[in-house]
This record gives structure tokens, sequence and C-alpha cells, in this order.
């Protein structure tokens, strides 16, 4: 069975592609094309060297994507913190990433007794990752929240800054409400969440109504932690 895709925006155009179509059209786009021709004028600009990034939710969170460009030169730590601005900060909890089988903390954590010795993110993306390789985030280690990313490609490109530029990003999902099937998703319940298929959490405006855990309710947000821990957007 191929893989699902979910649709998204291009940044530059507008245009709505798939995961499936976005890395081919990004490297065509007129409209890109033209704001780095612009960026390249740039009095401030400089050539660095660039990785595209490929950053996914897992499982029924999959619809949620994202493709950035960053300098291949910015630090693990720069990244976990656009995640966190994008889409998951709640409440300061502990991340890392995990590469080739080595994680890179937040918080380092090294317990000899149980073979354990993780990494700062005071590391260059260049120096862990090259074009093709894959590898995985954690946000928060009681309601985690996982991502996978991709290294898409490398270029050199003008930059005026470092920072994180995102070139599209999935359209927000329609959800069908839980219990009457036919209206969009508004709230999620917090407390209900966790309780399995047959125990309804996400509701339609009027059907959120009806439901008895009113403070709980977290809105429905475009990110992967739609609906965990107190993410509200
Ligand atoms: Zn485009
Ligand atoms: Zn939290
Ligand atoms: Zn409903
Ligand atoms: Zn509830």
């Amino acid at each position: 069975m191929p893989a699902p895709t979910f649709p998204g925006t291009c940044n530059f155009c507008g245009e709505t592609f798939t995961t499936r179509t976005i890395k081919r059209h990004l490297t065509r786009c007129a409209k890109r094309q033209e704001a780095e021709a612009k960026s390249a004028r740039s009095k401030k600009a400089k050539n660095l060297p660039l990785y595209q990034l490929q950053v996914e939710g897992l499982g029924f969170f999959g619809k949620y994507w994202l493709s950035i460009e960053l300098p291949a030169d910015a630090t693990l730590r720069n990244l976990d913190q656009f995640l966190r601005d994008i889409w998951l900060e709640c409440c300061g909890h502990l991340s890392a990433f995990e590469i080739a089988d080595q994680r890179y903390s937040v918080s380092p954590m090294n317990d000899p007794f149980f073979g354990m010795k993780e990494l700062g993110m005071a590391v260059k993306l260049r120096d862990v990752v090259k074009p093709g390789a894959k590898f995985d985030y954690e946000y928060d280690f009681g309601t985690t929240s996982e991502l996978k990313l991709k290294v898409v490609s490398e270029r050199e490109g003008p930059r005026a800054n470092r920072a994180v530029q995102v070139l599209a990003r999935n359209t927000p999902p329609e959800i069908q409400c839980e219990v009457c099937q036919q209206a969009p998703v508004t709230e999620i319940c917090a407390e209900c969440i966790y309780g399995g298929p047959e125990n309804p959490a996400l509701f339609c405006e009027a059907c959120a109504e009806e439901h008895e855990h009113e403070d709980m309710f977290l809105p429905l947000v475009n990110s992967p932690r739609t609906g965990l821990c107190g993410y509200t957007g």
C-alpha cells in the first residue's frame, strides 16, 4: 500500500501540493525563485550552505508536516527552538533528537550503569546529518510528541539572516466530530483524549456543549501537539 499523502501549501505561490509532490515543486516554483533573487540583492546577503528538511508527525499526526530550509551550520538547539515555537511548546518540557542511535538532549543524561550517554544540542546540523539522512525528535517525555525528520537536499543560497525559513506547510486538516460525524471538530477534551475509541474526545461546537468536561477543552490547532497536555497553539 502506498504511504498516504497529505495536502499543504507552498509559502511562495500559495498553491496546494501534497507530501508527495511538494519537494519537486519547491525546486521549480517561480515565486520562490523570485524571492531568492530578491534576497540575493540584499546587502547583508551571504552565500550559505543550506539544508532543506521535511518534518512530519507520526500516525494520526502524520497529517501535520513542514518543509523548511535552514543553514547547514545551524545547531540542533536552533532547530529544537524552531519546532517548539511553531508547533510544540506548551510548558517547557524536555526534548531530544535521536540521530544514528545517539541522543542529543536539551538536558543530557549520563548514566554509565545503564549505558546511557546523551549529548547536548550545541551541535551543528552538518556535523551530524547529511542529505538523505533520517532522524527522530521527541518533545515531552511524558505525553510525547514524536516527529520524524529528513534532510531532503543541500544547496548554496543567499541568506540575509540565519532564521529557519518555512517553505511549505500542511493545510489545516478537517477532522469530523466523533459524536455526530457531521461537523468539523473545534474542541478537544483533554480528559477523554487518552480514553480509547469508545470514548469520544473530538467535538464540533454543538456537541461540545453537551459534553461534561467543559473546563478541559483545548482548541483544535494546526499542530501535531493538538489536544495534548495543555497545548493551545
Ligand atoms: Zn510555489
Ligand atoms: Zn505541557
Ligand atoms: Zn458533533
Ligand atoms: Zn471529556
